[in-house]
Formats: structure tokens, sequence, C-alpha cells
């Protein structure tokens, strides 16, 4: 009898979005554990001559959330799929459906194309933090159980994440193929190949000393290595079909934040804003602001998660937050985002997986 070839015997992955923050740890992690073959969707292979040098052996084919085309032959012969491209904007879009379309419509797109294909067994979505507490209700502990009111949300990206969450969960209901939801928090830490998206903006305003002050926001963070983690673990435990999982590490507020960054940067010539910023600044400046109108309700609103679910089921344990935030900026120094002032000093040591200079 011929002896099977890998491409027989090695299950194969695909990762939506692969040129993106988190599914960059994700390919990474996935090929570190050399159980897999991968295949990664990008919008334009033509742009992703950094992807393809970090990850050689990445096979990355074309496919967009807007258009049927490219899916089904992405998902072709896949056993695993991670769902992970969605938008994620930095300034609020005039028109919802810009985010929410691509990110409701496409997750039924890549679902309907697992059930076409027949051998996909496992879909894990990526879900976010606000399709479980919505804009949060000051002093709540939120649990995988909650869920907002899609309707009552202001935000897009909130109302296309849990819109695109309960997709997944109504699409698969009564058929073969498991879902598991990982519902990061936002994500801090270092970046591989991709360009800093919305969370890192938090970071780097501050580090570049580009906003007047702190708002007065909590931020319920999570290492993005962390999250990548867990959707990695997601994808065999036997525990994890049928069930969504919370991945936060610590919380803070956004002065906080500035604190750490300024302890570590100052010294090397970073002016970094670490008052706060009144709530009657943030509401006159929102008046002019979509982007400041959407964050005036989390104002003071200082909301827990419940991380049993990820500790007992997954196994995952997450970094301290200054380690996420010190990797963040040095990540957006060495790689060029933020200015290198003349004081820098390039990290001596290298968390694992950060890739920094
Ligand atoms: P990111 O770097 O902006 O990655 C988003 C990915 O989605 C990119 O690869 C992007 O492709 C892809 N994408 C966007 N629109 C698309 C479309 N129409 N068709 C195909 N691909 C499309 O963001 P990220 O921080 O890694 O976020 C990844 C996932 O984690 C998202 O589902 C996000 O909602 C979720 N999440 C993020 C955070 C956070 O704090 N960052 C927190 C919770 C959950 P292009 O490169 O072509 O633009």
């Amino acid at each position: 009898m011929a002896a099977c070839s890998d491409s027989e015997t090695i299950p194969l992955v695909l990762v939506t979005g692969a040129s993106g923050y988190l599914a960059n740890h994700i390919v990474q992690q996935l090929l570190e554990e050399k159980s897999y073959r991968l295949r990664g969707t990008v919008r334009n292979v033509s742009s992703t001559l950094s992807l393809r040098e970090q990850f050689p052996s990445l096979h990355i084919v074309e496919a967009d959330l807007n258009d049927d085309k490219g899916w089904q032959e992405a998902i072709e012969g896949c056993t695993y799929v991670i769902h992970v491209a969605s938008p994620l904007p930095i300034h609020v879009p005039r028109d919802e459906t810009e985010v929410i379309r691509p990110a409701v419509d496409g997750t039924r797109r890549v679902l309907q194309a697992c059930m076409d294909v027949g051998s996909v067994r496992r879909v894990v979505v990526t879900s976010s933090m606000t399709a479980v507490s919505g804009m949060g209700e000051h002093g709540r502990t939120y649990t995988e159980n909650d869920w907002p009111d899609a309707d009552t949300l202001k935000d897009p990206y909130s109302k296309s994440k849990t819109l695109a969450e309960r997709a997944a969960w109504e699409f698969v209901d009564g058929k073969s193929v498991e879902l598991v939801s990982i519902v990061p928090g936002l994500l801090l830490g270092p970046l591989l190949t991709a360009k800093p998206g919305a969370s890192l903006e938090v970071v780097k305003r501050i580090l570049e000393n580009s906003i007047p002050g702190c708002p007065h926001i909590y931020l319920n963070t999570v290492d993005v290595r962390d999250a990548a983690r867990a959707h990695v673990v997601a994808l065999v435990s036997e525990r994890a079909p049928g069930n969504r999982y919370i991945i936060c590490g610590e919380s803070l507020w956004m002065k906080e934040v500035a604190q750490i960054v300024y302890d570590e940067f100052s010294s090397q010539g970073y002016r970094v804003p670490t008052r706060g910023m009144p709530k009657f600044f943030i509401w006159l400046a929102s008046l002019f602001s979509s982007q400041l109108d959407a964050v005036l309700p989390r104002i003071g609103n200082e909301i827990q998660f419940s991380t049993q679910k990820m500790k007992e089921d997954l196994e995952i344990s997450t970094r301290p937050v200054r380690e996420s935030i010190i990797d963040s900026c040095y990540s957006l120094i060495s790689k060029g985002f933020v200015e290198k002032k003349q004081g820098y000093r390039p990290r001596q040591h290298i968390a694992s997986s950060s890739q920094l200079d």
C-alpha cells in the first residue's frame, strides 16, 4: 500500500484575514505547532510581500467578505477554519453598513462555503467583547451568557460584531459543523507584519503625544499573543464546541496605560500625556467628531468580564498588561509607526513571538 502524503494526513486550516494583527499571531502559533498545513485569505494578494516573507509556508489566496468569489476554493480540503477577518475601522464610518455588511454577510458566506465543501469539522470565529457587553453598564461583571440588544448600539463596530456572532450561531444550529466563538478584549502587544490598527491606536496616540489628555475610559485588555493562543487551543479542545469564550487579561483606566508608557519612555525622549481629559471637553469635541461621539457612553464605565471559562476549558493564562503595553510601544517604534527619538534605547529583552529589534 502506498504511504500517505502529508497533504492527506496533516489537517489543513484556513485563517481568514491572514494579513491582520491578530491573524498574524494565529498563523505564527499554528505554524509553530507543526501539526497543520495553513492557508490564509487576504483581500489583495499583490500587497502581501511581508506576509509571504514572514510565513513562507502559508498558502495565500484571495477572498473578500463582500463577495462570494473565492470562498469555496479557499475552504476546499480544510478540516478547520478560523474566521478572523472583519472590518475594524479606526474612524466611525458615515454609513454603518460599510462595517456591518461584510461582518455579517461575510460570516454567513464563510459558513455556507464550509457546508458546501463538506470537509470542515470545526469553525472558530473571532467575536468581540462588545458582542457581550455593548457599551457596558458601570459596575457590572459580564459573562458569556450576556448579549447586548443590537438595536440599541450606536457604534457600528459593536453592532457588526454582535450581529455577526449571532448570525454564526443561527447558521450552525442543527448543522454538523462545530462552532466556537472567541471573544477577546482590547488587543495589545507586538505587531508582526500588520499595520497598527484600531486597537493599538490608544497606545500609539499616547506614545506620540497626539492627544491632549486621557479620557476617563476603562479598557478591558488582552495580549494579542494570548488571544491568538485561545484560537489555536479552541480548534481542537474537546470542551470548546458550542461555546463562547471571553478572553481577557488585566483591565485599567486609560490614564494608567499612559503612566506605564511614561515610566518606560519618558527617559527616552518621549513626552507622554498622563493627565486626564474632562468629560465636558470630550462632550464638546464629540459634537464635531463621530469617533468621540461613539466613545461618550463609555466614559466612567468600569466593567469586568468573567474569565472562568477561559481558564477552566481552554487553560489560558494571560500576560501582565504592562508587558503588552511596553511590547506594543517598542514594536510601534521599531517598525517605524512612531518616531525614534534621540534617547531611544532598543529593547534588550525580546518577548517570545514579538519580533522586535
Ligand atoms: P485588523 O488588523 O484590522 O485585521 C482585520 C482583518 O480583516 C484584515 O486582515 C482585513 O483585511 C480583514 N478584512 C476587513 N474587511 C474585509 C473584507 N471586506 N473582506 C476580507 N477581509 C477583510 O484587526 P485585528 O485587530 O487583527 O482584528 C481581527 C479580528 O479580531 C476582527 O474580527 C476583530 O473584530 C476582532 N477583535 C479585535 C480586537 C482588537 O482590539 N483589535 C478586539 C476584539 C476583537 P485587509 O488587510 O485587506 O484590510
